[in-house]
Order: structure tokens, then sequence, then C-alpha cells
């Protein structure tokens, strides 16, 4: 998506060569038009989708975007909780973040999963992949089906795109960075 290579060349930064900063416009400041352009591109990837799933904070906004392009269909963000709190009425996976290195439990009730559901999973990066892992492991505990994975942009050289696909679920991402090089993104 040109529209978003511009502005990740126009105002991020790469912290320590794997790190990309976007504060201006998806990690603090938001700006809404050039979400709303990224949930378009994904919709019109998962135009079947009937639920979007994310995981909090910051796949919150790409997500909203994305069901507001798949008719306003229903989002359902993974709650990150203190380990040990399990509960009958959840269901849980564990997730290693990328960004701090600790390891957390993802939970979301059982009400808001269904057999029926078409679900398209997005978030904001693509990394690792941990986070993705995490919700296919979580969502195929409910039976509902897993049309795929969307990330705005997605870190190419970090393995996350292998490690979901091996799980048999297709990957899509808005903007693919090949390669940091001379502190710059390469896509
Ligand atoms: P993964 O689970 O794929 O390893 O990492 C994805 C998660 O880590 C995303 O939810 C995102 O919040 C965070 N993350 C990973 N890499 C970056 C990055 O380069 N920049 C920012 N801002 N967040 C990242």
């Amino acid at each position: 998506m040109k529209l978003l290579e511009d502005r990740i060349i126009q105002t991020g930064r790469i912290i320590n060569n794997e790190i990309l900063k976007v504060d201006n416009f998806l990690n603090h400041q938001i700006d809404v038009n050039l979400i709303n352009e990224i949930g378009k591109d994904i919709a019109s990837i998962y135009p079947n989708a009937n639920k979007v799933v994310t995981i909090e904070t910051s796949g919150i906004a790409i997500a909203y975007a994305t069901s507001l392009a798949l008719n306003n269909c229903p989002l359902v963000f993974a709650k990150k909780q203190a380990s040990k709190i399990t509960s009958n009425n959840n269901y849980t996976a564990k997730v290693k973040s990328f960004t701090k290195s600790v390891t957390y439990d993802i939970s979301i009730d059982k009400s808001y999963l269904n057999k029926g559901d078409k679900i398209v999973i997005v978030d904001d990066f693509l990394a690792n992949g941990n986070a993705g892992v995490g919700l296919v492991e979580l969502i195929r505990q409910s039976g509902a089906e897993i049309l795929g994975f969307a990330s705005a942009i997605e870190k190419g050289f970090q393995g996350g795109r292998e490690n979901i696909e091996r799980l048999g679920i297709k990957v899509y991402s808005c903007a693919i960075i090949k390669a940091f090089k001379d502190n710059k993104p390469v896509f």
C-alpha cells in the first residue's frame, strides 16, 4: 500500500535495526484517514469475514477500521491479563511479547467467539508472529473459522509470516519491509 509506505518513509524511526517507531500515525497519534485506508485494504482481501479479532492495545485501531469496511461486523479484542487468572468462561493462550521480554496470557470471553464466525485476525505489526500464533491457538478452541491474518506493517525478516503460515493460516500485510538498510526501510 503506497500511502502507508510513503508515510513510513516520511515519519518512521528505526530503533536498533529492529523496531520501527510509527508513533506519528499509528502507535501514539493516530491518523484516522490513513488507518481507514488500511482497514479498507484488509477488508478487500477478506471480504467474507464476519468478525474481526485483534489484541489490545495497538491492534484495536486497525481492527476498528477493518470492521467498518466490512459493513460494521463485530470486532473483538483479546485482553492481556496477568498470568494465573483462569476462568472457565474464557478461551486463553500465551503470547511472548516482541517489544517487552515477557510472556503474558491473552483471553477472550467464550460468548464472543462462535462456530459460525468467519474471522480475520488483525494486528498493527507482524514481527516474529507470536501475537498471531497465540490468537490462532485461542480462536481454534472455539471452533470458529479463521479466514486469515492481516497486519498493517510486516517486518518480513523476522519470521512471523512463516510461523503463522505453518499453522495453515493465510497472511496478508499492507506494507512489507524486506530489510532495514542504512537506517531506512526497504520495501
Ligand atoms: P510479534 O508477535 O509478531 O512478534 O510482534 C507483533 C507485536 O509486537 C505487535 O502487536 C506490535 O505491537 C509489537 N511490535 C513488533 N514489532 C514492532 C515494531 O517494529 N514497532 C512497533 N511499534 N511495534 C512492534
